[in-house]
């Protein structure tokens, strides 16, 4: 039996009047990595808001791993609050900014969240962050503020900071699109390298290109539902649906 790591069904969330997600249904097994495209406004980054519990979906179950909540019966109260912060645990999202804390330096920024949250022992915490810094590249970086790197350099210090978590899942909101066009390369290599390495990835992109190396599967989002879903070869250069023919003739 194939291990799916994410199961989301029947995801809706309004904002209003404004019905954004109108039933999003996918999985995900684990180990691999899932573009999400579509216009602007189709939901994407809201169905990442909501794997996170940044956004609270109205009705739909979200499984994360071992973690499910039935958002159509979330307890009120403290009870609902911590079956959410449950869930939320279990994913870690990068932004399209990185957000680091600017007066730490990037070893204290990766080592917070584990010290402070998840009350993990710092010698160890610290040892972890090391490889991880090596692993995007800048172990030579640990003891720098964030203003002294470069964009890209920040980005891959907010990756580390998320993985230094242990999520089960990565979440990636258009994580390149704040970036200068020489920069976005040395951030995609570092996804790419994750996905290779077996975390479990979802990525939000408009980098069709990157998406098709990276991904495993791709869902193309319209309207607050998935339109089409398969591999990169069926999604983008094959698609049945004329919704994504005529998304991907523009963005191509
Ligand atoms: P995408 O990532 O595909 O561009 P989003 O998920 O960001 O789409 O947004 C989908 C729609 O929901 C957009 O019309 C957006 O303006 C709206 N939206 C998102 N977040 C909020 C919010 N907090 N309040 C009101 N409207 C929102």
């Amino acid at each position: 039996m194939t291990d799916i790591r994410i199961e989301v069904t029947g995801l809706r969330k309004s904002f209003g009047e404004l019905d954004v997600l109108r039933g999003v249904d996918f999985s995900a097994p684990r180990g691999t990595s899932t573009v999400l495209l579509g216009p602007s406004g189709s939901g994407k980054t809201t169905v990442l808001r909501s794997l996170n519990v940044l956004d609270t979906p109205d009705a739909g179950v979200v499984r994360i791993d071992d973690v499910s909540v039935d958002f159509s019966a979330l307890p009120p109260g403290k009870a609902g609050r911590a079956e959410a912060a449950r869930l939320r645990a279990q994913s870690g999202m990068v932004f399209q900014a990185h957000n680091l804390f600017p007066h730490r330096t990037v070893l204290q920024n990766l080592t917070e969240g584990p010290v402070v949250a998840q009350r993990r022992p710092l010698d160890e915490v610290v040892a972890e962050a090391r490889v991880l810094l090596d692993q995007v590249g800048l172990a030579d970086k640990a003891d720098a503020y964030p203003y002294q790197l470069s964009g890209g350099q920040q980005q891959r210090v907010g990756i580390a900071r998320a993985l230094a978590l242990k999520p089960r899942v990565v979440l990636f909101d258009e994580p390149t699109s704040a970036l200068d066009p020489e920069l976005v390369g040395e951030v995609l290599a570092v996804i790419k390298d994750l996905a290779s390495e077996g975390w479990t990835t979802m990525i939000v992109t408009h980098e069709i290109r990157f998406a098709e190396k990276v991904a495993d599967q791709v869902l193309f989002l319209d309207g607050g539902v998935v339109v089409e879903r398969g591999t990169p070869g069926q999604v983008i250069g094959d698609p049945r649906e004329e919704r994504t023919r005529r998304f991907l003739r523009r963005v191509l």
